[in-house]
């Protein structure tokens, strides 16, 4: 994804609205952006929106096979777990033509990064490289967020025998395992704690530790279910917030997801700290998941990211809305974050997360560009909030990774 060209949009979002807006692209980055001006005869011609790549900040490509499967029966949180484990045992083959399938449909959304939350570790590192592949071979940018996980639950309790090809051992052999994956065109390995459920907290530094000598990007679940909350309170004599806080985790290279079972306290350590939260509106949804308060972090200090994590549904313009939308029911009011600022989660902010330069339209930035339009729609001006509460994955017509034209309708 090192490509070069021109581009001309009809209209583009540069942290502002912008008309007849020329992109040069040299070496995958963009060169210059200019407004008002004539498209040249070797431009491309973009009509629409133009607006940076979205960015994808917390996937498990495995688990779009669940989509349409897990809606009947009954249950809880808990129980979707147990069939979500039915899906997770993958030959390397099988999983980079899966991967592929779902990256492809990650691209025609507008996702230009994706950060894989990666935690099947069976066949060692190859189900990681199967991704890294097939994320190549279909032209998406990817973080390899490799997960450490290596105990059933914070009582030290051993793991379930489905969850047995999740672990490497110990946080040592995690660790020397990543060690032979690399960073290279359009990939990132970074490192994720599964959850404080998955990790002990002497394993928990290890991992941090390692992505901290690296510059790397750090992950982890955080507080998605009350249980979770429970346990640690009863084993570690705090919050899931408080055990990072105490074990030197938080900082803002940490993205927490999900965080939702949060105490004041909690709110004010992220914020604090500066943590990105990544909220997963429409997998939340589905798992029945309570809602958090996004509004109080973001308040706080915390940056927002949105992450399509089950892909039951892969549409960051609905994880962006769902993130104010969700909450709206929650607390009985509207409007709790502006448009603008839901927009920059799912680009500036979700690419920050993930470790890469890109998520806004300007020179040094990597060329990642995407354009919406609407055949039954009338031209009228950009705005924020029409990108994000009246539109869609569905309206996505190109998409630019890197320079590279990789969908075009
Ligand atoms: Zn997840």
């Amino acid at each position: 994804m090192i490509g070069s060209g021109k581009w001309h949009a009809e209209q583009a979002w540069l942290g502002r609205r912008a008309e007849n807006v020329l992109i040069e692209v040299e070496g995958g980055r963009i060169k210059s952006v200019e407004e008002d001006v004539f498209a040249p005869a070797d431009a491309v011609a973009l009509k629409g929106w133009t607006i940076p790549g979205l960015a994808n900040a917390h996937s498990h490509a495995f688990q779009r096979l669940l989509r349409g499967e897990v809606e009947s029966g009954a249950g809880d949180f808990w129980a979707w777990r147990e069939r979500m484990y039915g899906f997770a045992d993958w030959t390397p083959a099988d999983y980079f033509k899966h991967a592929r399938l779902v990256f492809r449909e990650m691209l025609e959304a507008g996702i230009t990064a994706v950060g894989e939350f990666h935690y099947l570790h069976g066949h060692g590192n190859e189900l990681g490289e199967a991704l890294i592949d097939a994320a190549a071979q279909e032209g998406i940018r990817i973080t390899l967020i490799d997960a450490c996980y290596l105990r059933g639950g914070l009582d030290g309790r051993e793991l379930e025998p489905e969850q047995l090809p999740f672990s490497d051992g110990d946080a040592d052999a995690w660790a020397r395992r990543v060690d032979d994956l690399s960073d290279g065109d359009g990939v990132r390995i970074a490192a994720a704690i599964h959850s404080v459920r998955a990790v002990d907290p002497e394993s928990m530094r290890v991992v941090a530790t390692w992505a901290r000598e690296r510059q790397a990007p750090l992950h982890i679940h955080l507080a998605e279910q009350a249980g979770e909350v429970d346990e640690c309170v009863a084993v570690e004599g705090c919050t899931p917030a408080q055990l990072l806080e105490r074990e030197g985790i938080l900082g803002p290279d940490l993205t927490a997801v999900h965080a939702i079972h949060l105490d004041e306290r909690d709110v004010g350590l992220l914020g604090a700290n500066h943590v990105t939260v990544c909220a997963c509106a429409t997998t939340e949804r589905d798992l029945g998941d309570n809602v958090g308060p996004l509004q109080a972090l973001a308040r706080s200090g915390c940056a927002l990211a949105v992450g399509s994590d089950s892909n039951a549904v892969v549409d960051m313009l609905e994880e962006a809305r769902g993130l104010d939308l969700d909450q709206r029911r929650a607390l009985g009011r509207r409007v709790l974050h502006q448009p603008v600022d839901l927009l920059r989660a799912a680009t500036a902010d979700g690419m920050r997360a993930l470790g890469w330069e890109a998520g806004e339209l300007k020179a040094g930035m990597l060329a990642d560009f995407i354009t919406l339009d609407q055949s039954r729609g009338l031209w009228r001006e950009m705005t924020p909030s029409y990108i994000v509460y009246g539109m869609s994955a569905r309206d996505v017509t190109n998409v630019v990774v890197g320079g590279v034209t990789v969908v075009s309708k």
